[in-house]
């Protein structure tokens, strides 16, 4: 088990693109336990693999979130991309394990379809709605680098980082 530590807002690798995973899965494995286990100690909905510092096109949505067993281990989304979003959308209070205690609502369509790999390589399509298709969307944003603050305006995005740096100033005294 590996705990990782979570880059946090305003660390600028967070603002990355990051590089397709292709067709070489060595070290994905590993990688996605990793992932896993710094999600669950965290008690996130997803987590992408940039949010630890690996700027690959990869993230995970938590197993019941997927509409799965709580036992099941989380889903992976490999290369991902959203392929259909609905036209109903929803305003929920979003937060990211990027922006500990950062909770902004967010409009996003109420159902997404998205195509990735699995760990086998395999492709697969999933539909999901409500918090899975607001994961699904959330998590592949973060592979372009971007983030609740770009959903929000200029002066709750200043509160937002003044409040990050608060707290990053308050952690290291
Ligand atoms: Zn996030």
């Amino acid at each position: 088990m590996a705990i990782r530590t979570i880059l946090r807002y305003p660390d600028p690798v967070l603002l990355t693109s990051c590089e397709p995973v292709g067709d070489d899965l060595e070290g994905i494995e590993e990688l996605v336990r990793d992932m896993a286990d710094t999600m669950f100690a965290h008690n996130g909905a997803g987590l992408a693999a940039i949010q630890i510092g690996v700027t690959k096109r990869l993230f995970i949505v938590d197993p019941v979130v997927a509409g799965r067993e709580e036992d099941d281990p989380p889903m992976v989304f490999i290369d991902p991309e959203i392929v259909q979003l609905g036209r109903e959308t929803e305003v929920s209070e979003e937060g990211c394990l990027s922006f500990p205690g950062v909770y902004v609502p967010i409009k996003r369509p109420y159902r997404a379809r998205a195509r990735a790999r699995d760990l086998r390589g395999q492709v697969f399509e999933i539909e999901g709605e409500g918090l899975f298709a607001r994961a699904m969307q959330h998590e592949t944003e973060h592979l372009d680098g971007r983030l609740l603050t770009d959903h929000v305006g200029r002066i709750k995005r200043q509160m937002i980082k003044r409040k990050m740096e608060r707290e990053a100033e308050e952690a290291t005294l």
